[in-house]
């Protein structure tokens, strides 16, 4: 078995435990095909008053929990990171944070928030992770913002959960053999913290997938790959044949007369300052 055969990673980073709910069949139907796939919580979901007055720390040890049982019914990995629920912020402290867990999984694929300002998606948590995951994607490229972990070069395509009004090529995952297993972490998450509601939640996958010609569906905005209707994420058909060139190694030092030097010695100089690493 060589590399291109060998099974690939999708990384999903969220915001909350039970987020991971709107992108359940994305992540059943990569793991289907032998693959590997890990939640990433930014936060431990501590705020949310579902389960009565409580110690934030308790509240958050609960959400673990059933954020493991979820992991279990989607038989998918989980991490956490321990940014505060409620105070997500798209900056290079979360950028870097989940930059390394990038070089450290070395996935092939990130699914992730996308814009989201309609009523109950547009907690500010989720478009704040969606806006570092996707900047992550460019400091995991970067060695010092790794290290000691090898920079995260290989392609990468972010998807993000697509909000009503985007505008975005849309990429559209053929859920309905996944339906029965959405609706069970539906009614896991629905009995303990009330939500999942599993009437919402069918309507929200039957209109996601009615212009795709599809009878259940999750949809993505495919910043970079081919949008289209898909058995899974992965692999992702490449869109952009622009994207950035992979690095070939430290660049020679052009000494003295550098600025001045051969063009092509001032062309690697400038290629070497890449804006993204
Ligand atoms: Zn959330």
């Amino acid at each position: 078995m060589n590399a291109e055969e060998e099974g690939r990673t999708l990384l999903a980073v969220l915001a909350h435990p039970d987020d991971e709910l709107l992108v359940a069949g994305t992540l059943l139907a990569q793991r289907a095909r032998g693959d590997r796939v890990v939640i990433l919580y930014l936060t431990q979901g501590e705020a949310t008053d579902a389960f009565g007055p409580m110690e934030p720390t308790e509240v958050a040890r609960r959400r673990r929990a059933l954020a493991s049982e979820a992991a279990g019914i989607l038989d998918v990995e989980h991490r956490f990171l321990e940014f505060p629920d409620g105070g997500v912020t798209a900056d290079p402290t979360t950028a870097r944070a989940i930059a390394r867990v990038l070089a450290d999984l070395r996935p092939d694929g990130l699914v992730t928030w996308g814009r989201a300002w309609l009523k109950g998606m547009r907690h500010p948590d989720h478009r704040a992770t969606g806006q570092a995951a996707v900047d992550a994607l460019t400091l995991a490229r970067i060695r010092s913002q790794v290290a000691p972990a090898e920079p995260h070069r290989a392609p990468c395509p972010p998807f993000g959960i697509r909000g009503a009004h985007s505008r975005l090529p849309a990429v559209a995952v053929d859920v309905e053999p996944w339906l029965d297993r959405i609706l069970e972490l539906a009614g896991f998450y629905h009995d303990r913290i009330g939500f999942g509601d599993e009437t919402w939640l069918r309507n929200r996958l039957r209109s996601a997938a009615e212009p795709h010609g599809l009878a259940w569906a999750e949809v993505h905005d495919a910043w970079e790959t081919r949008p289209g209707v898909v058995e899974a994420l992965l692999p992702a058909a490449d869109a952009l044949q622009y994207g950035h060139p992979s690095r070939q190694g430290p660049v020679e030092e052009i000494g003295p007369v550098g600025r001045g030097g051969s063009p092509e010695s001032a062309q690697t100089s400038i290629a070497g300052e890449g804006r993204d690493g």
